[in-house]
């Protein structure tokens, strides 16, 4: 290591089966009255009026925001901030995937700082004052939102997908527990098991990794790459659920730390435009970045390739890393991803976005963390192979 390192992580992690039951007694050392942001389908499901009942056990009050319909925009956190204000809230305390842990970070920075959420895009604004405290429960496996220190708010006014990071936003505790996963639909489950995988498998190749990321990467990555296919072919199997979203919270804690590279820098721009869900547009990439990538961190990627396939890989690094990528197209495959087109992308329509999506990817930094760093030619070309990108089986070949 040549360089000091930090890893920031909430100050307190619950997980597994049954930890939801410890929000009451969290809560109540944090506040006496608890804004909920949540959506629609958390409320269906019961879990908000569940949650609210372990407030209410616990002597804390509690109010709800149910307004996140979509990945969350600077529209919906003025909403939920003029809520938590009106409300006299002192606590906030998100239920629900990375778009509702989101917005509760962004509320519990702004509700003491001041501004609007995109002053804090790039540092400009800086946190000074501790922020409210907020209490993160995903229901996703995932996007790690609960462990990071990391908001994404898309900007209504450009349409750009801001990645905004400070320590500031760092939830004060993360309460992971399976159980509220299971709901979650195989196309949900898919698309936010490969972000998780994504997470895990960028944090691992980033410039920026260290040795206290690598070891919850590539944790993460084994409990991923052994779990993922259970998870979403039987979505009722508890330790696969459970192992899941332990992977998803360490991969989560392995890039906030580590940050990612080029495909979240190329995704963002994909959901601003295309409103593409984010683990979708995630895996959309995966495969042809890590082609793209791999002459310029075979070794890296070669670990990789040793944690999907123990059984069949030998001390051959260059082998071993064709094994990692071969194994994520494999693995998309089965999880049914489309490409782009297939996603109904018009081809007109992207070929006019394909000059700001990749000027807006290397204005958010992600794609300079890469092992191997793209000109803006190189990521139009890349966009271009991604539209129609074709996973096919690889099995065979390794
Ligand atoms: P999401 O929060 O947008 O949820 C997607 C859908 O799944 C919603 O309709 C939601 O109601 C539903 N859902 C969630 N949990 C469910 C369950 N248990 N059962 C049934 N339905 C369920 O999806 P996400 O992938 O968790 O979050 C995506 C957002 O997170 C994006 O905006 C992305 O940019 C952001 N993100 C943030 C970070 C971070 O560190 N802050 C990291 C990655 C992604």
């Amino acid at each position: 290591m040549k360089k000091p390192a930090v890893f920031r992580v909430p100050e307190s992690i619950f997980y597994g089966r049954g930890s939801f039951e410890n929000l009451g007694s969290q809560a109540a050392l944090k506040g006496k009255k608890a804004l909920i942001i949540s959506d629609n389908v958390m409320d269906q499901l019961g879990y908000v009026t569940e949650g609210r009942a372990l407030l209410h056990v616990a002597g804390v009050q509690s109010e709800v925001y149910l307004g996140i319909a979509s990945e969350p925009t600077d529209k919906y956190v003025s909403e939920a901030l003029d809520l938590f204000k009106s409300e006299q809230c002192d606590l906030v305390i998100s239920i629900g995937g990375g778009s509702c842990i989101d917005t509760a970070k962004a509320i519990a920075v702004l509700a003491v700082n001041g501004g609007s959420i995109g002053d804090y895009l790039g540092g400009k604004k800086l946190a000074q004052q501790t922020p409210v405290p907020h209490i993160a429960i995903p229901t996703t496996a995932g996007t790690g939102s609960e462990a990071t220190d990391v908001t994404v708010i898309t900007n209504t006014f450009n349409n750009v997908k801001m990645m905004i990071k400070q320590p500031a936003f760092l939830p004060d505790a993360a309460i992971v527990d399976p159980l509220l996963t299971v709901s979650s639909p195989k196309n949900i489950t898919a698309a936010t098991g490969i972000d998780a995988l994504s997470h895990a498998i960028e944090a691992y190749l980033s410039k920026k990794a260290h040795p206290m990321t690598d070891t919850m990467a590539i944790s993460a990555m084994k409990l991923i790459a052994e779990n993922i296919l259970t998870a979403y072919n039987d979505g009722g199997n508890l330790d696969a659920r459970e192992r899941m979203s332990l992977g998803s919270l360490q991969a989560g804690m392995a890039f906030s730390n580590a940050s990612v590279c080029l495909v979240h820098g190329m995704s963002r721009p994909i959901g601003a435009l295309f409103h593409v869900p984010h683990g979708i547009s995630n895996a959309m990439l995966l495969p042809a970045v890590l082609e793209f990538s791999q002459e310029a961190c075979v070794e890296r990627l070669a670990d990789i390739g040793r944690i999907f396939r123990p059984d069949i890989v030998s001390g051959d690094g260059v082998k071993a890393a064709e094994i990692a990528v071969q194994s994520v197209k494999e693995l998309c495959r089965k999880l049914n991803i489309p490409n782009l087109k297939e996603w109904g992308i018009d081809g007109e329509a992207f070929e006019k976005a394909v000059g700001k999506m990749a000027a807006d990817a290397i204005d958010s930094g992600s794609p300079a963390n890469n092992p191997k760093v793209p000109s803006q030619l190189e990521l139009e070309e890349l966009y271009h192979i991604c539209y129609d990108y074709h996973f096919s089986s690889a099995s065979e070949k390794v």
